[in-house]
């Protein structure tokens, strides 16, 4: 019988995720299966809440991946903290800062939200004046906008939103492992993030924390979370405690693929992670401009982890991205929504983030070109 796993071949990941993996996790993964109770299996869920922890700079001990990609994890923060009724206010410059919107309309929030150009970033000053004008439960943003590759001032809107009575909620998925994330110190009390990005492990997990108040608003809701699987006032007996109980059964190879993801991250030590992110980001830039590609968004708000490029007139960028899988085994990704057919968006995330890797897709890309 012909198995299509047979011709697979190794991609360069240079999308906006998944990214490529680390050699170590594709070991990890194939680690025996063991028990979901087992303590051996307890032991390494406990040290991976304390890798994340470190990686997101928090001593939030509710600090757990949830079982699902990021979106998974988007859910889950709205979905516990949010009741009919509840105001929120989410800024928008982006495809996920509008999921975001999607998600809070459904759970019966009262959404408003402050838009910002595709391409800028998030104004603190705007943000402030909705702020005095309303009061609200929640406030949301996303920090790296995957669809336009701006980082929005996390840290600033934070200072903002501590004055008030709101919860702050911050979508983490791409920024984590690839930039410094500061979830104690930016007055974050809820975020989520996803393996895929610059944790470099294939998708399937969303790790996310909830600070000690937006536990207690938790415990404190009048109505039950609207969804089974998710709600955390049950997961936390499976993750927390000196007994575990069963809510449902943990992807167990996924969370050593997780373990080891993080272990390589935290064995680099993540100032050399954010520096070869950096590095690697201002490679492709120099590449980028001897051939006279331009970026869409100005060096200061630029992610590394996240390069929107503006396509060169006259290119058909469908059949670019085409050849530069076909022929090179190179992924990069297209625009979204508004920014279709206008960029391209060209990851460096995680173990994709070396400068050889840089020099092959520049390679490629000027022969296609
Ligand atoms: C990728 C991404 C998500 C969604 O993650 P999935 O793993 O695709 O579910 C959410 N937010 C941002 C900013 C992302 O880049």
């Amino acid at each position: 019988m012909k198995n299509q796993l047979d011709s697979i071949k190794e991609t360069l990941l240079m999308g906006p995720g998944p990214s490529c993996v680390y050699p170590d996790i594709y070991t990890a993964l194939s680690k025996p299966t063991i028990g979901h109770l087992d303590p051996k299996f307890i032991s390494i869920m406990d040290e991976i809440k304390d890798f994340l922890k470190q990686i997101m700079n928090t001593e939030n001990s509710l600090t757990i991946p949830v079982s699902g990609t990021g979106s998974a994890g988007m859910e889950t923060c709205f979905v516990n903290t949010i009741e009919p009724g509840d105001k929120v206010l989410i800024l928008i410059n982006g495809v996920f800062g509008m999921r975001m919107q999607d998600v809070a309309g459904r759970l019966g929030a009262e959404v408003d939200t402050v838009e910002f150009e595709w391409g800028t970033p998030a104004i603190p000053e705007n943000v402030k004046e909705q702020l005095e004008k309303k009061d609200y439960n929640l406030v949301a943003v996303v920090h790296a906008e995957t669809s336009t590759g701006v980082k929005n001032p996390v840290a600033e809107i934070g200072e903002l939103v501590k004055d008030t009575k709101a919860f702050y909620l911050v979508d983490t998925v791409t920024s984590l492992g690839g930039i410094p994330v500061e979830v104690d110190a930016w007055n974050i009390d809820i975020m989520y993030s996803g393996t895929q990005k610059c944790l470099s492990c294939p998708p399937g997990l969303a790790p996310v924390s909830f600070s000690d108040r937006a536990v207690q608003k938790i415990l404190d809701r009048k109505t039950k979370v609207p969804n089974w699987y998710l709600d955390l006032s049950m997961i936390v007996n499976y993750w927390e405690g000196s007994t575990r109980a069963y809510h449902h059964t943990a992807p167990i190879n996924m969370l050593y693929g997780l373990y080891q993801a993080l272990y390589c991250i935290l064995d680099e030590g993540l100032e050399s992670v954010f520096k070869r992110h950096q590095e690697a980001h201002l490679a492709l830039v120099r590449s980028l401009d001897k051939l006279g590609i331009e970026m869409l968004v100005e060096p200061e708000f630029r992610l590394p982890m996240l390069n929107a490029v503006k396509i060169p007139d006259g290119v058909d960028e469908a059949s670019v991205r085409k050849k530069l899988l076909e022929e090179h085994q190179i992924e990069i990704g297209a625009g979204l929504g508004p920014l279709a057919g206008k960029i391209w968006r060209i990851g460096v995330m995680g173990h994709t983030a070396r400068v050889e890797n840089i020099e092959r897709f520049a390679k490629a890309l000027a022969a296609t070109l």
